[in-house]
């Protein structure tokens, strides 16, 4: 372990204290992210760095409630793979390794787990399995995406007019947290919004996602990396975002802890 014990990280404690703290039944969060192509400008790491480094900081706000697990670094990322670096976890590899973590965490008497997601394309994988451990164990899992919680600061603040990947809101996110290692000298905008009522590309100003669902090959769609406009990334939004997205989440955390675990009845 390096620096001191973290009140709220999850593997800062030892197993005879954890046997303790689970009386208090605080929420168990697991960050996930990926390892992949985010533009010439910034590295490999921006999902799992922003989607663990917002859950750790609304563990701050309310350190006492919350238990944050190591993030999972890598993703489901098959339509990055025209792009050197990414690695991909498949679908299937995926959904079992979260649900191997989320019932490990049940099986100790946790009753909530919260998945926070960094990365787009796990979000239906990591939905499955949030809905799965809710049926297999006797817990309440659900998962978000980090991003969701920033949303709508980001419509206010913001200059683009499309939210993917490697974009306005990840890159001044990133800027915020670690600006050294955002080259924006080589940061792009790649903005294609078509003429379309049914399908288009990430979330759009006005219209939000779109009703026809479908990814294509990454390497189809953007020449950089990029879907968005990260050339309008500042380090002051990042700031707004960031501080919106964990509060935003210290907030959700806490009500999802006091959400009432109902018994189930057979109505046969
Ligand atoms: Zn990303």
């Amino acid at each position: 372990m390096k620096g001191p014990r973290l009140p709220y990280r999850y593997d800062h404690y030892t197993w005879v204290e954890l046997k303790d703290i689970v009386k208090n039944q605080p929420v168990v969060v697991l960050p996930v992210g990926s390892t992949e192509d985010h533009g010439h400008h910034m590295p490999l790491d921006v999902d799992s760095f922003l989607a663990s480094s917002v859950c750790e900081a609304a563990a701050q706000i309310i350190p006492d409630q919350v238990l944050v697990l190591p993030a999972v670094p890598y993703g489901f990322e098959d339509h990055h793979m025209d792009f050197p670096g990414t690695i991909t976890i498949h679908d299937d590899h995926m959904l079992n390794f979260i649900l191997d973590i989320t019932k490990s965490v049940a099986h100790h008497g946790f009753k909530k787990i919260l998945i926070v997601n960094g990365h787009g394309s796990n979000a239906t994988i990591l939905e499955t399995a949030a809905r799965r451990t809710v049926i297999e164990t006797d817990v309440h899992c659900g998962m978000l995406n980090w991003w969701s919680m920033a949303q709508s600061t980001l419509w206010k603040i913001g200059d683009s007019e499309l939210q993917s990947h490697a974009d306005e809101i990840e890159t001044s996110v990133y800027r915020y947290l670690n600006d050294e290692a955002v080259q924006m000298d080589k940061a792009t905008r790649e903005i294609k919004i078509p003429e379309s009522k049914y399908y288009w590309r990430g979330w759009v100003r006005g219209k939000g996602a779109s009703p026809l669902r479908m990814m294509d090959h990454w390497s189809r769609i953007s020449d950089t990396g990029v879907i968005g406009d990260a050339t309008v990334a500042t380090v002051e939004k990042g700031e707004q975002l960031f501080k919106a997205a964990a509060q935003g989440l210290a907030e959700l955390i806490k009500e999802f802890r006091d959400l009432p675990i109902e018994p189930r009845v057979d109505r046969h």
